[in-house]
């Protein structure tokens, strides 16, 4: 796709919570920035505290481990993390949220600093018997109504009260992706799968990271058939059989890890010949994007 004048790629990552990042594009990112080394830049965008899901902590100390536990991945992964705030500088509460006007001008803020090339954000339920978490549906759908406002300068006043500016500068807006969700596994849909086979230990080290969800929350909440791992060896065989088990959800084959991706036209419509260009290690399907290129170009 057309390049920043940087010739930098720049993906934005924006999803609710610490952690899911690792079990949605890690992998991508990772092979992103083996293949472009400097020219990649990926950030990745937290939109909730992070303060809920424990049985055990606090609210507050919940969401200070979180928050600890997410820098200690980014340091891993060399990506830039942010955790969304509202005006007041507090970060937005977890769990059962819906759309606000202060969501939508946070990301516009966020998106329009950045100008990334590819954003990528959960998917919106296709399914109505699809289970959800309301977070991940609360973003996904924050999205998709901010879009369209992200090259319009003036949708939200500045907060310092100064007069709006009589000459903005155009703003890129971005392609729009969304990712697998596991809350609505058995409805998933995508477009290109990504091989993060070669990225696996890495996404490994990275989700070990996120030790309060995935030794303690998550199979405390038992929601996600996740058993307490004893050490990284043992996570990783955990991990192992989460990617099989989405790869037989996907079709995929099952000896190889993969992170799919569906194609919005929120954004930017892409080409599905820019999507082969700008995405490492995609799956060999040429029928697959041959369906995608015919979808795209009645979407453009
Ligand atoms: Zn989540």
């Amino acid at each position: 796709m057309e390049s920043a004048p940087d010739n930098r790629l720049k993906v934005l990552h924006v999803h609710a919570h610490f952690d899911d990042f690792e079990f949605c594009a890690a992998g991508t990112f990772e092979r992103w920035r083996l293949d472009r080394g400097p020219l990649f830049q990926g950030r990745v965008l937290v939109c909730t505290d992070g303060r809920a899901g424990h049985h055990r902590h606090s609210r507050l100390e919940t969401g200070t481990i979180r928050l600890a536990e997410q820098a200690a991945s980014a340091a891993l992964g060399n990506y830039e993390f942010s955790l969304l705030r509202q005006r007041c500088g507090e970060p937005f509460a977890e769990g059962c949220r819906v759309v606000t006007p202060e969501l939508l001008e946070a990301l516009w803020r966020e998106i329009r600093s950045f100008e990334p090339d590819y954003l990528i954000c959960p998917p919106l339920p296709s399914d109505p018997a699809a289970g959800v978490h309301p977070d991940h549906w609360t973003v996904a759908e924050a999205i998709r109504r901010v879009a369209y406002m992200i090259n319009v300068p003036h949708a939200f006043p500045d907060p310092s009260g100064a007069p709006d500016d009589p000459n903005p500068r155009w703003l890129k807006t971005p392609v729009i992706l969304n990712t697998y969700d596991a809350y609505q596994a058995g409805a998933n849909a995508f477009d290109i799968a990504v091989d993060v086979d070669p990225c696996f230990d890495l996404i490994a080290a990275e989700s070990w990271c996120h030790q309060s969800q995935i030794r303690e929350w998550l199979p405390w909440v038992g929601r996600h058939s996740i058993p307490v791992a004893a050490n990284l060896d043992e996570w990783k065989q955990t991990l192992r059989t989460r990617f099989q088990r989405q790869a037989r959800e996907l079709l995929l084959p099952t000896d190889r890890a993969w992170e799919v991706f569906g194609i919005t036209a929120w954004g930017t419509v892409p080409t599905a010949f820019q999507l082969a260009s700008d995405f490492p290690g995609l799956a060999e399907d040429s029928g697959r994007l041959d369906r995608l290129e015919a979808r795209l170009l009645r979407w453009s």
